[in-house]
């Protein structure tokens, strides 16, 4: 079977460049069109050479318009994203979504936008995160009601966005699990005289520095006794290799909202 055609937005960024790298190592699909800002100096370069790659005789372009694919992987920020979104609806293009830090009405537009096209929306595309989801709903419904639940999540100091996506959706998973609602019942830090914990809470602390790929802890903590679930990352790579297999899983898909653990086949 033909490799799928992804065109990658944010090729200049971090992620863009992790993107370029598992599509290379990728037979399901391949890059065929990198763009990034309008202005950029990358514009009309090689995207093989800016990724590190040595030359593969893809130029660089600076709008969708320019671009020839099947799928669209976009990690960039949310309006530039939402605008892809409109791009590949009007289009009938798929796309995969890995940036973050969406509000509550833009998110409501990627949903609108996935009535028209299959779109595969993660807050984090690494296998081993969505498997902790799945370990995450084991560990709510045996302890949740008996323990303290606390998210503490690290980052490089580059990340713009608090929590992360990733923190979030693990506090939702736990709170679904337990009939929760995490608008209500999240804590986002604090500090000076805060009272007492009330036992229905879900607290988030954030560390921010260096160059952490990201780490994420769920604590369980009961009288006697606490189970912690952590993930750390030590590589874009993870990311971007769950995004490349989300892609090629995606083509051809009917139009509806998706996400990894459809991909992983863990629901
Ligand atoms: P980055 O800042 O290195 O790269 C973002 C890229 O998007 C840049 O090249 C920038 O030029 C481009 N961009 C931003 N706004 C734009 C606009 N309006 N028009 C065109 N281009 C625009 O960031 P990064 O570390 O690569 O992360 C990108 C996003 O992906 C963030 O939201 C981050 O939280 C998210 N992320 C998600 C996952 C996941 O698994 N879902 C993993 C890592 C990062």
């Amino acid at each position: 079977m033909a490799a799928v055609k992804v065109a990658v937005t944010g090729f200049g960024g971090r992620m863009g460049r992790a993107l370029a790298q598992a599509l290379a190592q990728s037979e399901a699909a391949a890059l065929s069109a990198a763009v990034v800002r309008p202005g950029s100096s990358l514009v009309g370069a090689d995207a093989g050479e800016v990724a590190g790659l040595g030359g593969n005789g893809l130029e660089i372009v600076d709008s969708l318009e320019r671009a020839d694919f099947d799928v669209l992987i976009d990690f960039t920020a949310p309006a530039a994203t939402l605008a892809n979104a409109k791009f590949c609806a009007d289009r009938r293009r798929p796309m995969v979504i890995g940036t973050t830090g969406f509000d509550a009405a833009q998110k409501e537009e990627l949903l609108a936008a996935a009535r028209q096209i299959p779109l595969c929306l993660a807050s984090n595309f690494s296998t081993g995160v969505n498997l902790c989801f799945k370990l995450l709903e084991t560990a709510a419904r045996v302890l949740g009601e008996d323990a303290d639940i606390e998210i503490v999540e690290a980052h490089h100091r580059h990340k713009v966005d608090a929590p992360s996506g990733t923190a979030l959706s693990m506090g939702e998973v736990v709170a679904d699990t337990l009939g929760r609602d995490l608008a209500q019942v999240a804590v986002y830090g604090r500090e000076g005289q805060t009272g007492a914990r009330s036992r229905d809470t879900i607290g988030f602390a954030t560390v921010r520095g260096g160059d952490v790929v990201g780490d994420h802890t769920v604590m369980f903590l009961a009288d006697g006794e606490r189970v912690e679930i952590s993930h750390r990352a030590s590589s874009r790579l993870s990311f971007a290799r769950g995004a490349v297999r989300a892609a090629a899983w995606l083509a051809g898909r009917q139009p509806g909202h998706y996400d990894m653990r459809d991909v992983l086949g863990l629901k």
